[in-house]
């Protein structure tokens, strides 16, 4: 390596000096670009920065018409420029001006320049600017070359994002750096949060940029790259995942990109350029993240942002912990942005700061998501480059109703926002207000209105939302919040926390319902299925392993001592699944009464209906157990034969068309017959205008999520029953298959001012 005269570590250290020197930052920017050419032994040297108008301007060159700068541009896209930023990717050609994308602005005078290498300004991604260096003669950089430039572009990038350039700006100019954008994601929790990015993973600011020693930087690398390579080994010989399953493939993973000759190579090639080590993984990682960008293949995505995982682990073994001392900087109205995160790692935040969550990847049943609706936080998923985009601190908003998320807001949004934020608070005032009237129809008709849970964190919401009972607990979401199967003792203390906290109202328990979506790392019983949804799971899976039927049930009777205890069983297809349930129930009842523990004062078993086959055995099934409850959820997605989970298909049938409410009726009539009583408890009870066809079909006890209930009891409140009842008679009619239910419902709302 040179090491005087020229040579990327002369370049870096002379770079230093300047950017350490007072001067204004026009001149700062032609004399860094004077050294680049210098230096490279260029003729041009020149700065285009990305704005926020999607245009490239000149900043400033050394070798073309200084008179160009500021007003030589080019669009993103346009020209070789332009290719490099849309791109995120350098070109190094010996004859530009031969290349398809090459575009001639007359104002600079490039015309007499052959060879050319440009590099993007990468930040943590993001393009926020183009390099370039080119040469009249033909000739070809090296491969040490275009480092060195991207190497410098780095350094480049941090004077943008610290504000520096900020003075050359035009008025009403803005960089792209600080551009608003709308990003399109999935609504996965209902809401609107406004408030300030919090990165998941914090972005660690490196702001020593320049080695003094290279040799002894990278023995620094190397010694926090061996001390990377032994945590994951320690890792994977963890006992907990000692087991093959998916963290162990990600570790392996990890352990794979730890010794990846070529990412090594260019982690320490950037040091020798005269990086710090940690300036040298963010580069590394810039370059990573800007290709993950550009990638459409999921594959590679997920392998792509293994390695970005491991960057940030090799920051924080460089920089010590506490680089990241997330409490401090935590706003009072937080959104946290993150590509994926665990569920319990969301309840490490405190809850009264955060406003909402934004998700690059995570479904609608994914854990996270889960937990996220079960604390009421405003949620959108599958938002591509949120991370990227986004600075800790800026701006944002999260409408969890139609999936969008708005980075850096311009006024007039940000103002929209706040009135439909004005708005929803009303309505929920309305809400709170409601929740002690008593829950019954205009004519006077009680309805019970239950709430769903299924963690502790739900709890508070029975009070607040006026509920009167958990319908539907479903004890699965502790299992897949946790790192390895909850103790019977784990299970019992939360049971008795829910029992204790719903004070005498009635909760019915569902008996664990995995398998199919609910996915358990930890559970090995489990082999990849073609049909999950059809698969091993819920009472089958339980009926299969009866160990952990058997615990759950130790737990629960233990938990209900001295009350009453609901059990329910998820996905019976057949009447003798109860009756085999119900023998592992009373050996546990009979084995607890041997030890004289207080036990339940009475025990009520109901099942789920969610299996079109029970439907021509409602009878006996009515008669085997205490009471039923309508997994609708289900239910649909097997009546209509539509997969739950596919965003394609999920508007194409309506569950309040003719059929599916013709067979809902037909539930509700079996029980009234034999006095069994049913409730439903699937999404169809959450939603005013469907909730109101249930009750028009016979339902007076229903399920739903907590933030439901308000908008429920609305409803209920100004609904003349009867009257309903004879509509939806006439519609269910014979005559009526093809009639629009939604329609009817819909007059007879409008009719009856029924807010829906
Ligand atoms: C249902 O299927 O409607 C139901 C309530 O169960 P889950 O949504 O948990 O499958
Ligand atoms: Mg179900």
């Amino acid at each position: 390596m040179r090491e005087t005269g020229a040579g990327p570590r002369v370049l870096l250290r002379r770079l230093r000096e300047m950017m350490a020197e007072a001067m204004e930052p026009q001149e700062r920017l032609d004399r860094i670009v004077r050294e680049i050419a210098q230096n490279m032994v260029a003729e041009v040297c020149s700065l285009y920065i990305l704005r926020a108008d999607s245009v490239l301007e000149l900043y400033a060159t050394e070798g073309l018409n200084p008179n160009a700068v500021h007003l030589a541009q080019l669009r993103l896209g346009q020209g070789l420029v332009g290719s490099i930023a849309a791109s995120a990717r350098p070109l190094n050609l010996s004859d530009a001006q031969k290349h398809p994308a090459f575009a001639y602005l007359p104002e600079t005078g490039e015309e007499a320049y052959h060879s050319f290498l440009g590099v993007p300004v990468l930040r943590a991604g993001r393009t926020l600017g183009v390099l370039v260096v080119q040469n009249r003669t033909q000739r070809h950089y090296r491969e040490d070359e275009e480092e060195a430039l991207e190497t410098v572009a780095m350094v480049i990038a941090e004077m943008i994002a610290t504000g520096d350039l900020a003075r050359l700006t035009r008025p009403g100019i803005e960089l792209d750096l600080s551009r608003s954008v709308n990003l399109k994601g999935l609504p996965f929790n209902d809401g609107v949060g406004l408030g300030h990015v919090v990165l998941h993973e914090p972005r660690i600011v490196v702001t020593n940029l320049f080695n003094e020693d290279s040799d002894q930087e990278l023995e620094r690398l190397d010694e926090a790259l061996s001390s990377l390579r032994l945590s994951i080994d320690d890792m994977l010989s963890r006992r907990d995942v000692a087991f093959e399953g998916e963290h162990r493939a990600v570790l392996e993973a990890y352990r794979m990109f730890a010794n990846d000759r070529g990412w090594v190579r260019r982690l320490e090639e950037a040091v020798r350029n005269g990086l710090t080590a940690e300036a040298a993984v963010e580069k590394v990682q810039s370059d990573m993240r800007a290709r993950m960008l550009h990638m459409t293949d999921p594959y590679l995505r997920e392998r792509m942002s293994d390695f970005d995982d491991l960057a940030n682990r090799l920051l924080r073994q460089l920089m010590g912990r506490g680089a990241d001392a997330l409490a401090e900087v935590m706003p009072k109205d937080a959104i946290v942005v993150a590509r994926s995160m665990g569920a319990a790692e969301l309840l490490d935040y405190p809850r009264e700061r955060l406003r909402g969550l934004v998700l690059e990847d995570g479904a609608p049943t994914s854990h996270i998501v889960i937990v996220a609706r079960a604390i009421g936080l405003p949620t959108v998923g599958q938002v591509k480059g949120a991370v990227s985009m986004s600075e800790n601190g800026d701006a944002i908003i999260v409408d969890g109703e139609d999936g969008q998320v708005h980075l850096r807001p311009q006024g007039d949004i940000e103002t929209a926002y706040a009135e439909k934020v004005r708005f929803r608070a009303r309505r929920q005032k309305l809400y709170h207000e409601l929740r002690a009237k008593p829950a019954q129809t205009k004519d006077g008709v009680p309805v019970e209105l239950l709430m769903n849970a299924g963690l502790a964190v739900d709890l508070p919401q029975l009070a607040d939302s006026g509920a009167a009972g958990i319908g539907l607990f479903r004890t699965e979401l502790q299992f897949m919040v946790a790192l390895t199967f909850p103790r019977v003792e784990a299970q019992e203390r939360l049971y008795r926390e829910v029992l204790v906290a719903a004070d005498g109202k009635p909760v019915t328990f569902r008996t664990i319902d995995i398998g199919g979506d609910k996915v358990l790392p930890y559970f090995k019983g489990a082999q990849h299925e073609e049909n999950p949804a059809l698969g091993w799971r819920a009472i089958r899976l339980t009926l299969d392993r009866p160990g952990l039927l058997r615990t759950q049930i130790r737990a629960l009777l233990k938990a209900a001592g001295g009350r009453e205890l609901k059990l329910m069983l998820p996905m019976v297809t057949e009447v003798d699944e109860i009756r085999q349930a119900r023998a592992i129930i009373d050996r546990e009842v009979r084995h607890l009464s041997r030890f004289a523990h207080h036990l339940p004062t009475s025990l009520k078993l109901g099942a789920m209906i969610e299996v079109p086959a029970l439907l021509w055995q409602l009878e006996e099934l009515m008669q085997a157990v205490d009471f039923v409850s309508v997994g609708s959820n289900d239910l649909f997605q097997f009546v209509t034969a539509t997969d739950r989970g596919n965003t394609r298909i999920a508007e194409r049938f309506d569950p309040l068309g003719v059929p599916f409410l013709r067979l809902l009726r037909q539930i509700a009539q079996a029980g009234q017959a034999v006095h069994t009583p049913v409730t439903l408890c699937g999404e169809l009870a959450g939603r005013p205008i469907s909730a109101m066809a249930l009750l028009g079909i016979g339902y007076r006890s229903i399920s739903m999520a907590p933030a439901s209930i308000g908008p429920v009891k609305a409803m209920l409140c100004e609904l003349p029953l009867e009257a309903l009842m004879e509509r939806m008679e006439d519609a269910l009619a014979n005559h009526g298959a093809k009639t629009d239910i939604r329609a009817e419902l819909t007059a007879f709302a409008r009719e009856h001012d029924i807010p829906l």
